[in-house]
């Protein structure tokens, strides 16, 4: 064997998988499907402006072990996340939190928040079973209708009732007026971007892009000793026990004269009528400036419509829902029986992980298996 580790996905999993291999000596080849690394936290520069090509991604995290293996790779700037949900022209603060309570209701203190959203919970008198009861019991009803109800149709092509409760305990809820979107002791996007980082994770590895390695499996198979596999774990196996199901989304970008459209990086649209969820304005990840602190005087706009995955697309997130997660037990019990295989990432373990949590499970599993 030519090399010790076949590693299919130059994403994040494959990326810190394959840096650990090389630093342990071990001979890896990484190949990747599309033209170019980074899977889907891919950023290119655009007229100067850092684009994330498959969404807005910003890194956060608990875990300073995770942190600290991140920051090897790249220096991360302050970026805090702050999206404002504009419902028909009503512009509220995000995540949940004393501005969005004040702009709802007009109350100013967090104990009229607090008795607000006493009364309203309390048709929900059961431990919340999907998305709509999870949400109405941590934030009332006026919120769930305004705020979360459409977003959330749009988003996963899925009724609330249908929707799994944990989805929506993503949010914080915050009796303070504190509007950063997570709980973590570290925030930030990488200087460079992302494809930098993972760039500078992947140096020294063999690279060929533009390889499918479901469509060629033998060959590639004969080239290591094992496989990591980072694409989606039912189409490993063809298949054969039914099909997951995946959430995709579509970009349309636009380049535009002004300095500066809509004043955030984030605006989501909750409202069921408008057809895309959010419009990411990605000079704001790096506060509209130029690597030399110039003011940079055009912008560029993403409108992210969410799609239901079809063969072709890109799949972003899978769909935790019972039916799925029930098919993804059962693969995943192929999985464990699929000798020297290792499956991981977000599409390996059909789970909505976030990227500090792949890089975590990276980490662990190479301190069991290098
Ligand atoms: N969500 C919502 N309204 C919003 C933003 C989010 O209802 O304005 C819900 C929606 O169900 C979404 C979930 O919260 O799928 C998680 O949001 P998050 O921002 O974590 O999603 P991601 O950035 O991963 O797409």
């Amino acid at each position: 064997m030519k090399y010790d580790f076949l590693i299919v996905g130059a994403g994040l999993y494959g990326a810190v998988f394959a840096r650990k291999a090389l630093d342990r000596g071990k001979k890896v080849l990484v190949i990747d499907k599309r033209p170019h690394i980074a899977g889907n936290i891919y950023t290119e520069k655009d007229e100067g402006i850092l684009v994330h090509r498959y969404g807005a991604h910003i890194f956060h995290t608990n875990n300073k072990t995770v942190w600290n293996y991140v920051n090897r790779f790249a220096d991360f700037n302050r970026f805090t996340n702050s999206p404002v949900a504009n419902c028909r022209g009503e512009l509220y603060s995000l995540p949940f939190n004393m501005y969005t309570f004040n702009r709802m209701w007009g109350i100013v203190t967090p104990e009229e928040a607090a008795a607000k959203i006493a009364e309203q919970r309390k048709e929900i008198t059961r431990e919340p079973e999907n998305l709509e009861e999870q949400a109405i019991s941590l934030v009332g009803r006026d919120i769930y209708e305004k705020l979360i109800k459409g977003y959330t149709e749009k988003q996963w092509g899925r009724s609330c009732t249908e929707l799994p409760p944990f989805i929506i305990r993503r949010l914080p809820v915050r009796f303070t007026y504190d509007n950063n979107y997570f709980n973590s002791l570290y925030q930030g996007i990488p200087v460079h971007g992302y494809t930098e980082m993972i760039a500078r994770m992947l140096d020294g590895t063999e690279i060929r892009l533009n390889e499918d390695y479901l469509a060629d499996r033998q060959v590639f198979n004969a080239l290591a000793d094992r496989v990591v596999y980072t694409g989606p774990l039912d189409a490993f196996f063809d298949h054969r026990l039914g099909l997951l199901q995946y959430r995709s989304v579509r970009f349309e970008d636009e380049h535009l004269k002004t300095g500066n459209y809509q004043g955030n990086a984030v605006v989501n649209y909750t409202d069921r009528d408008v057809p895309f969820t959010r419009i990411i304005e990605h000079k704001w990840f790096e506060f509209g400036k130029d690597e030399d602190g110039n003011d940079l005087p055009t912008t560029i706009i993403s409108r992210e419509y969410p799609a239901e995955w079809k063969p072709g697309d890109e799949p972003y997130y899978p769909i935790n829902d019972k039916v799925n997660n029930d098919l993804a037990d059962a693969y995943r019990k192929l999985a464990a029986s699929e000798k020297g295989v290792i499956f991981g990432g977000r599409l390996g373990d059909y789970r909505y992980y976030d990227m500090d949590v792949v890089v975590e499970q990276a980490l662990r599993r190479c301190s069991e298996v290098l």
